[in-house]
């Protein structure tokens, strides 16, 4: 197999858990812990991503070589990996939560590819760590494929996350303590490595920072800043303070994306939060099918609804607050972290209103143009319109002309039409005369929209569909899944059915809208 080249630049230049254990303790002065993947019985390669494969530097042979598959199964090591979990702390649904640590994630190494890009391998499903407190280090093959599928779907529609390489099935049951889609609690087990330039998190810092070790903290900020940060330049100072309000403005980017797509991530503790601002940890999420500002998929959160999907900005300000005050001893000045918080702010509301003017088609967002999203979102959710059809087919619309017939479809139920058909036609109206104030001519409005309104995202019950069938043996559709979401934008002949709206059965059906946090 192609060999590839690691530095593995975390483990050089931080320190391991002085007192290796293979239990879980507390762990003090050390940034991780080493730790070898637990082999397993029967490796099967299920899926994989060919771009990232290229990236790494792997061809077709190296793919469909057995060792692939022993390899990121966890049985066997590429030479120069060098295996940890990594340590970090996190704010659960508001509370400082202590120590987690990566309990199911093994980190293999840093790979550096021939562009010279570092990419960092991370086994997700490979067994106990010394964090994995009271669980089993293992992942269910739904839980791989919705993170497989999502993280590549989410890069092809231009959105920073982590990647994925593949998904090996481990030839074995995993025992979850929980009935999902009323089936027994076993399930096949299966093993993701997912591909990111760092996967460090708020976390990282915030535990340092939690157990008083400033030493070790103002080391990981400047490990953090060179290693993944090199264009910051100056005296540590400005470079600490300048790489704070790059992760608040990376972070309101993202948020900002987040929005735009109809992504809602379900669990944003500040654990599964990426100081590179990539969408990381793909547990319960869900895509928005009908528009709504108050929806979460994720079950746990039901009644306080904290990371539902229009409260998202508000949580990722509040995670960098947390990051913030976890960073100030290592910053030794509270102005540089304020102003970062001010950053985001700001840089939010301008990339909201790009991403608004871009969805809607108009030259700017104007202070005016507020009150017509606004009166827009009211509609979308009290009349249950899909959010991805009715914006694509707004792209379509001839202003001089407005009508809400092609827009029909959007709609998940005809008798809305009937009952709202008014208000949306004042709607329509009061945006054509908008749209014909700028005159952008119809192909280029069209053109334009269609780059922010994607055509196929990664609906919930075509994930499911995939999960169903991969757990009868057949990978197909997660291939196909995979292939219609590498062009996300273009209008796929014969694919309409992947742009459809979700179906009556998965309304309501485990999976599809409701997911736990051990998805
Ligand atoms: P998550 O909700 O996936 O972000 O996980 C929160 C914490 O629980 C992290 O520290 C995980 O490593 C840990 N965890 C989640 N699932 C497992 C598992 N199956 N085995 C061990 N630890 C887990
Ligand atoms: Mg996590
Ligand atoms: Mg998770």
């Amino acid at each position: 197999m192609t060999t590839l080249e690691f530095d593995n630049r975390f483990v050089r230049e931080l320190p391991a858990d002085p007192e290796p254990s293979p239990n879980v303790r507390q762990v003090h002065g050390a940034c991780y812990s080493r730790v070898m993947p637990t082999p397993v019985s029967a490796p099967r390669l299920i899926a994989w991503s060919r771009e990232v494969a290229e990236t790494l530097g792997f061809d077709e042979a190296d793919i469909h070589s057995p060792e692939f598959a022993q390899v990121f199964s966890g049985n066997a090591l590429l030479p120069g990996m060098e295996p940890y979990a990594a340590c970090y702390g996190g704010h659960q649904f508001g509370n400082w939560a202590g120590q987690l640590g990566d309990g199911r994630a093994i980190t293999l190494g840093e790979s550096i590819n021939s562009a010279g890009e570092r990419w960092e391998l991370q086994l997700k499903g490979a067994g106990p760590t010394p964090y994995s407190r009271r669980a089993d280090g293992r992942a269910v093959l739904r839980s791989s494929i919705r993170e497989f599928l999502c993280s590549e779907a989410m890069h092809h529609l231009g959105v920073p996350t982590t990647r994925a390489l593949c998904i090996v099935g481990t030839g074995e049951a995993v025992v979850r303590d929980m009935f999902y889609d009323g089936r027994p609690a076993a399930e096949p087990g299966a093993v993701v490595c997912r591909v990111a330039p760092s996967f460090i998190r708020f976390g990282n810092f915030e535990i340092l920072s939690a157990r008083g070790d400033e030493g070790l903290l103002t080391q990981l900020v400047d490990f953090t800043i060179s290693r993944d940060f090199p264009e910051l330049t100056g005296s540590p100072q400005t470079r600490r303070t300048d790489w704070f309000h790059a992760v608040c403005e990376r972070t309101a980017r993202l948020m900002a994306h987040w929005m735009r797509v109809g992504f809602v991530h379900g669990v944003m503790n500040t654990d599964n939060m990426s100081i590179l601002g990539l969408t990381i940890d793909y547990g319960p999420y869900g895509w928005i099918d009908n528009f709504n500002l108050g929806w979460t998929p994720n079950t746990t959160d039901a009644s306080e609804r904290r990371y539902r999907f229009g409260n998202q900005p508000r949580i990722a300000q509040w995670n960098l607050l947390q990051l913030g005050n976890a960073l100030y001893p290592a910053f030794g000045e509270v102005e540089p972290l304020q102003d970062g918080l001010s950053r985001y702010a700001t840089v939010y509301e301008e990339e909201s209103r790009r991403m608004l003017a871009d969805k809607l088609g108009l030259a700017a967002f104007r202070d005016g143009d507020g009150a017509l999203v606004e009166t827009l979102y009211e509609l979308l959710t009290r009349a249950e319109v899909d959010m991805t059809i009715f914006f694509r087919g707004l792209g379509s619309m001839d202003p001089k002309v407005p009508s809400l017939e092609p827009l029909r479809d959007a709609f998940y139920a005809e008798e809305t039409i009937a009952h709202e058909g008014e208000a949306f036609n004042a709607w329509l109206a009061q945006y054509a005369a908008r749209v014909r104030e700028d005159g952008i001519p119809l192909e280029q409005r069209r053109a334009r929209m269609n780059a922010a309104n994607p055509r196929y995202v990664l609906r919930n019950y075509l994930a499911q569909e995939a999960i169903d069938a991969a757990e009868q043996g057949d990978d197909t559709l997660i291939f196909e899944l995979l292939d219609v979401m590498r062009r996300p934008y273009e209008d796929q002949p014969g694919r309409e059915r992947f742009a459809a709206k979700r179906p009556d059965w998965a309304r309501n059906r485990a999976g599809c809208s409701m997911l736990s946090c051990s998805s």
